[in-house]
């Protein structure tokens, strides 16, 4: 299977072509169709298998469909990963498929170690994606600067083994209640333990488990 065989938008596919990408990984291949028809997703993946984009791919295509029907400017998706590296990774896979479609879509990374105040402006701003740590989100979700409670349509949760590893359950836990009741979710974890099995239970529903 090739990726201009999965219905995605030009602009994407263009990204595509240009970062050098000839054929989708297998998680890929199998997330992507599962993520554009609204499931909630369990991935079981580890790095160098291609899970960013497998959820960046179908996340930013939603969000091109979405400001066809609407051009009305806020925070669609939001992704929580372990540490701050791994957030500037998401974010810059993140702007290397949306190249072609960068006025169109906004994506931030707020896992940095700039004060609130300082952040407050982009967060005002209403990008589309934003990239961030359990507990930085959390920090701008209490102070009032984020409102994801109407807007958010996506939800990833990244590394979520390392999630518990490196402390945030608490911050996650405490985020859920800023973030809308159903929205569709997908949790990404090299190991499948049951942290995460927990976690699933509170964040997906009828999610389908990729095990690859
Ligand atoms: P990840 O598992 O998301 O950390 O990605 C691991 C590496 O695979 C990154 O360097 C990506 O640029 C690369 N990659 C992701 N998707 C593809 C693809 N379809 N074909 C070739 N390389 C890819």
């Amino acid at each position: 299977i090739y990726f201009h065989e999965m219905e995605l938008d030009d602009r994407i596919l263009k990204a595509v072509e240009k970062v050098g990408w000839e054929t989708p990984t297998l998680i890929q291949e199998k997330a992507i169709p599962l993520i554009l028809e609204g499931k909630d997703v369990l991935v079981r993946a580890r790095t160098g298998s291609g899970k960013t984009a497998a959820f960046a791919v179908p996340m930013i295509q939603k969000i091109l469909n979405s400001k066809q029907v609407s051009a009305f400017q806020d925070v669609k998706a939001l992704i929580l990963a372990p540490s701050k590296e791994l957030c500037h990774q998401i974010h810059k896979v993140i702007k290397d498929l949306t190249l072609k479609c960068s006025r169109e879509i906004k994506c931030i990374d707020i896992a940095t170690q700039e004060e609130l105040d300082v952040q407050k402006p982009l967060l005002m701003e209403k990008p589309d994606i934003i990239v961030s740590t359990p507990a930085r989100c959390l920090q701008h979700s209490k102070a009032g600067n984020l409102d994801l409670k109407k807007s958010l349509e996506i939800l990833v949760i990244d590394e979520a083994d390392l999630v518990f590893s490196f402390g945030y359950e608490n911050e996650v836990k405490q985020l859920l209640d800023y973030l809308p009741n159903i929205c569709q979710s997908i949790l990404v974890s090299a190991t499948l333990n049951e942290d995460v099995k927990n976690l699933k239970k509170i964040v997906l529903h009828n999610p389908v488990t990729l095990k690859l």
